[in-house]
């Protein structure tokens, strides 16, 4: 399960503290110093942790927590409070366009799982807008990602665009002249990845955002490299102006290092998780609902 060990070892910090009456500094202090461990273990950025530990500690000893009935639990809801202000808080979705098509652009690192998440995204739109998407097959260099996103295309039923060319933006120009003719309301740029960021593939995805103004330039990161993908985040962001994070493969992240410190970094929001292999298994991101989720 997603977050298994982070879980495990804050509710066992907490645990501690619930049921007692009066809670003393050195309770907070002990709390503190294994919830700062359990977050460090998880690969959360130390920066993060600091002014983490340092919020929980100073609301933790504020008066209202100690005159209170129950200050165990009023403990708990403020690192539940703290974990879902590190995730973001509210909740952000797409951008709309004021008219059709809304385009998407997806970026990421090889392997990251950019190809299925187009797929993914396309199957979440139509189930849950009834729209009707169109794929750009732009990923030209891995000839596999091309059939893979046709297959993908098929077994969805959504029309991808592709083109034996090695012009990218041209391919994406001529996408975007398909999808206005056929009124498709979504438009999702499949895109090159490359085992590390470089200039050549930065400029490429460049080029296409001039020809394509997308309302969404989305990263797809893997959330089982930790933090790292803080570092991939701000690598990105630098050269395209990024409106938001997919996070894939949380269905195998027990640690939740990516999660809790992207946002927290990088200021960019995730609005989607991966959860698994299935062109279902995408699922919006909610602050709240993780935080809740992590501490049981
Ligand atoms: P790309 O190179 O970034 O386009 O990556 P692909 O879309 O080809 O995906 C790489 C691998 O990751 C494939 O085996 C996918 O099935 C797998 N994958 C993608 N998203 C997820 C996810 O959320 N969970 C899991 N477990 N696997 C995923």
């Amino acid at each position: 399960m997603a977050f298994e060990s982070l879980s495990e070892r804050l509710q066992k910090a907490l645990r501690n503290l619930t049921g007692k009456g009066k809670i003393s500094e050195a309770d907070i202090n002990e709390a503190s110093r294994e919830i700062r461990l359990a977050l460090l273990e998880a690969d959360v950025n130390f920066k993060v942790v600091k002014d983490f530990i340092k919020t929980i500690k100073k609301e933790a000893l504020g008066k209202e927590v100690q005159e209170s009935l129950n200050p165990g639990q009023q403990i708990i809801k403020i690192v539940d409070q703290e974990l879902t202000k590190m995730m973001g808080e509210e909740s952000v979705t797409l951008n709309k366009a004021p008219h059709i098509p809304t385009i998407i652009m997806m970026v990421g690192l090889q392997g990251t799982g950019k190809t299925t998440t187009v797929g993914k995204l396309a199957n979440y739109l139509k189930k849950n807008e009834n729209a009707r998407p169109l794929l750009i097959a732009g990923d030209i260099y891995r000839p596999a990602a091309i059939d893979q996103l046709k297959q993908i295309g098929a077994d969805l039923e959504v029309p991808v665009y592709s083109e034996d060319n090695q012009d990218v933006p041209e391919i994406v120009k001529h996408g975007l002249a398909e999808a206005d003719k056929n009124k498709n309301d979504y438009v999702i740029i499949d895109t090159a990845g490359r085992l590390e960021i470089d200039e050549q593939l930065m400029d490429e995805l460049k080029r296409i955002t001039e020809v394509a103004h997308p309302e969404n330039t989305l990263l797809v990161v893997d959330a089982m490299t930790g933090q790292a993908a803080t570092k991939v985040a701000e690598g990105f962001n630098q050269d395209l102006d990024l409106t938001g994070v997919i996070l894939t493969k949380l269905d195998g992240d027990t640690r939740g290092g990516a999660a809790l410190s992207v946002r927290a970094v990088t200021g960019l929001p995730i609005l989607f998780t991966g959860q698994g292999e299935k062109l279902t298994a995408l699922e919006p991101f909610h602050p709240d609902r993780m935080a809740s989720r992590i501490l049981g």
